[in-house]
C-alpha cells in the first residue's frame, strides 16, 4: 500500500497576503489545507481560486476565541501586519497575538501538531545593532503606538518557547522581515503597495520623514519557501530564525525605483515620520543559510516588476 504523506495543515490568517500564497503552495503539494481567517485584513478574493479544490477548506473564525480542530501542522499567521491596520484597534492586535498564540499552542499540544509562528523583525524594534541577527534582543518601546504589535509578537515568541520547554510542543519560530508582492491589498498601507498604487495613479508619493530610513525587502515567493523549509526542517532546530532579503534600501531609493519602473509622473512629497518608526532594518540571514540552505533568489528590481504588473491588472491600468 502506498504511504500517504499528505498532512492536514491549518493556516491561520490564510486569506491574507502571505497566508494565501502559503495556502497555494500547500494545496499544490496535495496537503489537506484548512484556511482560518476572520477577514480583518484578508479577503475571500485572495483564496477564491482555491475554494473549489477538494483539499482546501475555509473556516471563518476569530483566533482570539478558542477552536477545536484535528490537524498535523499549524502555520500561525493571523494578525494584521501593516502599521496602519494593527494600530487601528491596538487592543484587538494584542488579543490576536497573545490569545491567538495561546489557542494555537493549546491546540498543538492537544493533538501533538507541529506549529510555526510568523514572528517579525519588529521584535528588534528600532535596532541599535545592524544588521540584526537572532541573538540581538532588540530595542522596543513597550508603551508606544507600535507596541501592540511589537510586544504582542514578542510575548507570542515567549509563549512558543514556554510551551516548548514546559509541554514539549514541537515549535518553529520565523522572524519575517518586510515582504512584498502580489495580493497585498491596495489600501494595505505598507510602503511598497502604497508607492506602487500612488505611482500607477500618478498621485504624490508619500515619503515619511526624509526618506533616509532603510528597509530590506523580500519577495513573497522567497519568503514562503523559507517558511516551508523551516517547518520541514529537523525538530532540534526550532529558531528563532530570520527570513528576509538582506538587500538594504532607503525609502527614498524605493520611491525613485518605483517611479522609474512605472514611468510615473508622480512627485515625491515628504510627510512626518510616524512615532517609533525604525531608522534601519536589515536581516542577518547567515543562520538560515547555514541551517536551511535558504537564501532569497528574487532581487528588488525583479520583484517590483512582478508586483507592479499585479497592481496594474487589479487597478485596470493598461
Ligand atoms: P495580512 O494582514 O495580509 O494577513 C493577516 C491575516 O490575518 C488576514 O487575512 C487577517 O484577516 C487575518 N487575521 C487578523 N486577525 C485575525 C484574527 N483575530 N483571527 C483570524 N484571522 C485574523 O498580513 P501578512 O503580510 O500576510 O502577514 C501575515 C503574518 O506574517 C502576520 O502574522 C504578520 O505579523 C507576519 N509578518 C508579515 C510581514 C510582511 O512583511 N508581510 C513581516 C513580518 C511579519
Ligand atoms: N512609509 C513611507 N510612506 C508610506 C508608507 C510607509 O515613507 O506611504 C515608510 C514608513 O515610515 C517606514 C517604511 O516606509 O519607514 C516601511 O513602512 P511599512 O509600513 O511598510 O513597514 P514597517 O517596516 O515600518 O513596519
Amino acid at each position: 500500500m502506498a504511504l500517504n504523506l499528505n498532512k492536514r495543515i491549518l493556516v491561520t490568517g490564510g486569506a491574507g497576503f502571505l497566508g494565501s500564497h502559503l495556502c497555494d503552495r500547500l494545496v499544490e503539494e496535495g496537503h489537506d489545507v484548512l484556511c482560518l481567517d476572520n477577514f480583518y485584513t484578508g479577503t475571500k478574493h485572495n483564496i477564491a481560486h482555491l475554494c473549489a479544490k477538494p483539499n482546501f477548506e475555509l473556516i471563518r473564525h476569530d483566533l482570539a476565541q478558542p477552536i477545536f480542530l484535528e490537524v498535523d501542522e499549524i502555520y500561525n499567521l493571523a494578525c494584521p501586519a501593516s502599521p496602519v491596520h494593527y494600530q487601528y484597534n491596538p487592543v484587538k492586535t494584542v488579543k490576536t497575538c497573545i490569545m491567538g498564540a495561546i489557542h494555537m499552542l493549546g491546540l498543538a499540544k492537544r493533538v501533538k501538531a507541529k506549529i510555526l509562528q510568523a514572528s517579525t523583525s519588529e521584535v528588534y524594534g528600532d535596532p541599535a545593532v545592524h544588521p540584526q541577527s537572532e541573538s540581538y534582543w532588540g530595542n522596543v518601546n513597550p508603551i508606544g503606538l507600535r507596541s501592540c504589535y511589537d510586544e504582542g509578537k514578542r510575548c507570542a515568541e515567549t509563549l512558543f518557547f514556554d510551551y516548548y520547554r514546559q509541554n514539549r510542543v514541537n515549535i518553529r519560530v520565523v522572524r519575517i522581515f518586510n515582504t512584498y508582492g502580489p495580493r497585498m491589498h491596495p489600501n494595505d498601507g505598507r510602503v511598497v503597495s502604497n508607492f506602487i498604487v500612488q505611482a500607477l495613479s500618478h498621485q504624490d508619493i508619500t515619503v515619511f520623514g526624509d526618506g533616509s530610513q532603510t528597509r530590506s525587502f523580500c519577495y513573497v515567493v522567497d519568503l514562503i519557501e523559507g517558511m516551508v523549509m523551516m517547518m520541514q526542517g529537523p525538530d532540534d532546530f526550532v529558531g528563532p530564525i530570520n527570513l528576509g532579503n538582506p538587500g538594504e534600501f532607503t525609502i527614498l531609493e524605493l520611491a525613485e525605483k518605483i517611479i522609474h519602473f512605472t514611468g510615473s509622473r508622480s512627485r515625491i512629497i515628504f510627510q512626518p515620520l510616524p512615532q517609533d518608526d525604525p531608522l534601519q532594518r536589515k536581516p542577518d540571514i547567515s543562520l538560515a543559510a547555514e541551517k536551511l540552505k535558504w537564501t532569497p533568489k528574487v532581487n528588488l528590481e525583479e520583484g517590483l516588476e512582478r508586483t507592479i504588473a499585479y497592481f496594474k491588472a487589479i487597478l485596470n491600468i493598461l
